[in-house]
């Protein structure tokens, strides 16, 4: 789990060499400090002429609180309304903006563009320029990636504007650590946004996470119990030791039972009579055989686990009205999901169909108030992946933007703002915590 090329490239007297030869030299990236600013830095914004965003954008930082940048002078943010550029001769404004202010970005800083759907964009023109803004915001989330920095662009629908600021507070701080070259949908919002209390946004909400006993899911578990969240943690009963010292630790609930047995959507639906309001479906194994190899059993074991059993459980949740108003449900997706991987058909399949489930059950969730998106990791530190052998585990590392893996608490951050109760604009989102990995970007 350590990452020893990390420290050598980067210790005194072979840094300047690494450089020289152009090794890639990941910097350490900050990670959420209890009580720390969103924003440890000033704040540099800027906007295209006639942009619709400008406004609720300078609400949000209000609120957010950063001190803004001036004229010179260092930047943690580069934040620019594109919303107004409706023609590509408009793009222009892009270079207008960054060409200056990038080289005042500082280490671990953020980009943010913010734009509109290409399809709501009202023109063909508008729309072609709009969905340009994705070329360049991935672009230049390669460019400051050495810098640990990254790069988002965020598209706000037509009446989602006053639903910002639960994503910028999470694109600008520390906890998107290891978020970059995303394309982040915010919509009208499916639920009045509550009173909230950024500190401890889920003082008072119950969370079921499955997988809880151990990795992501463990954290997970811990991130949104520093959130306020009473975190029922679920494992299979092998697991319950290290299962009850999660929980242990957090004050929260266990529970020990298999997801694929029959009787589970049932014993969970009966858990949480009472309602629950997140649902975080993070077990999942890998099973992997080129599909020549793979007997039958081995796929249906994976998909059961990794896919079918959590539609079971969403059904059996929300059949029996149990998922309170401005719910979430939240999917583990993998980067594997998305660009396919030798011998992981059936974990790519299962992983795909999380994606599936997202974008199916996003608009029927919004009927009853709730959301439901997912998180797709990229190289994640974990047991799992140090057990790779050492080509593919180093490949995973570098093949990103920031050039490092992931820590399981970066993929538990990005959890956390989907289950936030202001995130409710934040709904059928598939976001990648990979570091900008270049798998299947
Ligand atoms: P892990 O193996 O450390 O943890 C998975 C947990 O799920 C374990 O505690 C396991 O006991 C539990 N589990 C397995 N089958 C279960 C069942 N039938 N019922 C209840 N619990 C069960 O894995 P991890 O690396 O922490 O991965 C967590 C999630 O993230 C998985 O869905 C995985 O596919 C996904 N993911 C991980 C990475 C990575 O780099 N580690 C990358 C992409 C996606």
């Amino acid at each position: 789990m350590s990452d020893r090329y990390a420290r050598l490239v980067n210790a005194p007297g072979v840094a300047q060499i690494a450089k020289q030869v152009g090794l890639p030299q990941p910097v350490k990236l900050d990670r959420r400090r209890p009580s720390g600013p969103v924003v440890s830095g000033r704040v540099l914004s800027g906007a295209a002429p006639g942009g619709r965003l400008d406004r609720p954008l300078k609400a949000a930082l209000d609120s957010i609180g950063p001190e803004r940048a001036g004229a010179e002078g260092p930047a943690k943010a580069l934040v620019f309304d594109a919303s107004g550029i409706s023609d590509s001769t408009e793009l222009v404004e892009l270079q207008r903006f960054f060409y200056p202010a990038v080289g005042r970005l500082e280490r671990n800083g953020r980009v943010i563009v913010l734009g509109t759907p290409p399809a709501e964009a009202g023109s063909i023109r508008a729309a072609t320029a709009q969905r340009a803004l994705e070329g360049f915001t991935r672009s230049l989330g390669k460019e400051v990636g050495g810098r640990g920095a990254t790069a988002q662009l965020v598209l706000a629908s037509k009446g989602g504007e006053d639903q910002l600021e639960s994503t910028l507070r999470f694109l600008l701080s520390p906890r998107s650590a290891y978020v970059s070259g995303q394309v982040i949908r915010i919509g009208k919002g499916v639920a009045q946004l509550p009173k909230i209390d950024w500190e401890r946004p889920l003082e008072g909400k119950t969370a079921l996470v499955t997988g809880a006993s151990r990795g992501i899911g463990a954290a997970i578990a811990e991130t949104l119990a520093a959130d306020g969240a009473s975190v029922v943690g679920l494992d299979i009963p092998q697991a319950a030791e290290e299962l009850g010292r999660v929980t242990a630790e957090i004050d929260g609930d266990a529970i020990e039972l298999d997801i694929t047995v029959p009787e589970a959507p049932g014993r969970i639906a009966e858990r949480f009579a009472d309602g629950i309001d997140v649902v975080v479906h993070n077990a999942g194994v890998t099973l992997d055989r080129t599909i020549a190899k793979m007997p039958e059993e081995r796929w249906s074991k994976l998909m059961e686990i990794n896919l079918s059993s959590e539609e079971r459980i969403n059904d059996a949740l929300l059949d029996a009205k149990l998922l309170r108003p401005n719910g979430r449900i939240v999917g583990v997706s993998s980067m594997a999901g998305i660009a396919g991987n030798n011998g992981q058909t059936n974990y790519a399949a299962s992983k795909a169909g999380v994606i599936g489930m997202v974008e199916a059950m996003a608009p029927e969730l919004a009927k009853i108030g709730a959301t439901i998106n997912a998180v797709a990791p990229g190289f994640i530190e974990t047991k799992m992946t140090a057990a790779m052998p050492i080509g593919p585990r180093e490949a995973g590392r570098r093949m990103s933007s920031l050039s490092q893996g992931g820590l399981p608490v970066d993929v538990a951050e990005t959890i956390a703002w989907f289950a936030s109760p202001a995130s409710t604009g934040v709904n059928g989102n598939v976001v990648r915590v990979c570091g900008q990995n270049l798998l299947g970007a």
